[in-house]
């Protein structure tokens, strides 16, 4: 098969759909690699390299597009990118289709194969194409929240693992899933106190056996939050119901129980917050004040570094992408179910039922 590799040209998107150790698999299977000049860049990946690695670097995108059988990128297409997606060919990457209708006609117009990282989805009804975004973005959210603690950016002015003669600061994870228990690591491997929360005792379970015991679980509940966000420093929001928007654990009111200058990084913010008071931010200008509460709610974490989110992105990914390219999408998607979940449109048809119900269209 043809594989074509594009540079990614939504703004501030540093990562990119394939690493040179991907093209070095999917030469060594046979198969044709096409990255257009640049596209690595972001990651720190060069053209030379993905040369080295057996790929064929091509100067446009439209080049890349119009010569392979399957697209392989991070982001979803945008405006300028609709027309270049050619009949029957795959295009591999998140789509988050229910959140644009203009991007889903685009596409059903487009008769392409569009697989979505975002619901490929094992029998445990978990999500192996997004935990490393969530991986990335809970250790991220301990290395931001300590930066926002510092006084000159209005922070308390705690060190997170204090020193000797100074009680450590104290962080208050509300969630233990994946961002959750990634946030704990970091924070623990700090020093820090912590507190994590969740309304699954299985999570909590598990977070007690595996963390050091300056790792505190205790059950998700209103009296609890009240309780503890009037003595920690840093608070992570980590919480997800699935398919729905994130409930308000902490509402506007609680915002003056809190010390001034206590950081809340509200990761769940894609999700619209667990927090009543969190608005997107960007890496541009990350952090807002509210009632001396520093708020860091950046929708996209993850692209601040590139490289490691390219890295961990590529290494759950090529695995489909190599079933893709060595058996083509309908043996691939027959023989593996989790892979199949990925589809969303074939050939011009809607196939996930969630984007009909988005749009409100009759099925
Ligand atoms: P996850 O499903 O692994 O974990 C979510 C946890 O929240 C679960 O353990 C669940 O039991 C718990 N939870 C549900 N209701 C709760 C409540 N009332 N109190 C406490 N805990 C509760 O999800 P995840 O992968 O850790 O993702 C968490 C959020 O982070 C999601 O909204 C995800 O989209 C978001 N995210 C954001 C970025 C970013 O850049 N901002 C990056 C990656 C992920």
């Amino acid at each position: 098969m043809i594989v074509g590799v594009p540079k990614e040209i939504k703004s501030s998107e540093g990562r990119v759909g394939m690493t040179p150790a991907g093209v070095f698999e999917l030469v060594k299977n046979y198969h044709t690699v096409y990255v257009q000049s640049g596209a690595g860049e972001g990651s720190g990946f060069f053209d030379k390299d993905y040369q080295q690695a057996g790929a064929t670097v091509l100067d446009t995108i439209e080049q890349v597009y119009a010569k392979s059988d399957m697209i392989v990128k991070v982001k979803e297409p945008i405006a300028e990118e609709y027309d270049l997606v050619q009949e029957g060919q795959i295009v591999f990457t998140y789509f988050h289709f229910a959140s644009s209708e203009a991007l889903t006609q685009a596409m059903i117009k487009s008769k392409g194969i569009c697989i979505a990282y975002e619901t490929v989805e094992d029998e445990e009804g978990t999500l192996p194409l997004l935990t490393p975004m969530s991986e990335v973005a809970g250790r991220m959210a301990i290395q931001q929240g300590a930066k926002y603690l510092e006084k000159p950016v209005k922070g308390r002015g705690v060190l997170l693992g204090g020193v000797p003669g100074v009680a450590p600061g104290r962080v208050l994870i509300l969630g233990a899933g994946t961002v959750g228990i990634q946030a704990a690591k970091m924070a623990a491997g700090l020093g820090a106190h912590v507190t994590i929360l969740d309304v699954n005792m299985k999570r909590l379970r598990y977070v007690n056996d595996i963390m050091p015991s300056h790792v505190v679980t205790e059950f998700s509940n209103e009296f609890n939050i009240r309780k503890h966000i009037q003595s920690h420093d840093l608070i992570i929001g980590g919480v997800l119901l699935k398919g729905a928007k994130a409930p308000n654990l902490i509402t506007r009111d609680m915002l003056k129980d809190m010390r001034p200058g206590t950081v809340i990084v509200d990761v769940a913010v894609d999700q619209g917050g667990c927090v009543e008071t969190t608005k997107p931010t960007t890496h541009g200008n990350p952090v807002y004040i509210i009632d001396d509460v520093v708020h860091y709610c950046v929708a996209n974490m993850p692209g601040a570094v590139p490289y490691t989110s390219t890295v961990a992105l590529t290494n759950v990914t090529l695995p489909y992408v190599l079933k893709l390219a060595n058996m083509g999408w309908r043996s691939a998607c027959n023989l593996d179910k989790t892979l199949a979940k990925g589809l969303n449109i074939v050939e011009g048809e809607v196939v996930y039922k969630e984007i009909v119900e988005a749009f409100h269209w009759e099925s």
